[in-house]
């Protein structure tokens, strides 16, 4: 197993999730990668103190931690 290939992989993908959470707070639209379906940022379904942004397809899911 080469686990800093995996680090590396999942470091890029949190910086392309920030970058994403960072367009859709400022009411930028994001389209899921996989199926082109406007990503939406969904707060009310906030479990304690988590959200998640998802495209209408669930195949872009984000669990997002709130400060
Ligand atoms: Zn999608």
């Amino acid at each position: 197993m080469d686990f800093s290939q995996l680090n590396k992989a999942s470091a890029q993908s949190f910086n392309e999730q920030k970058a994403l959470l960072k367009k859709l707070s400022k009411g930028q639209t994001v389209l899921c990668q996989h199926c082109e379906q406007p990503i939406q940022l969904d707060l009310t379904a906030a479990k304690g103190t988590k959200g998640s942004a998802h495209c209408a397809k669930g195949c872009t899911h984000i669990e997002l931690d709130l400060m």
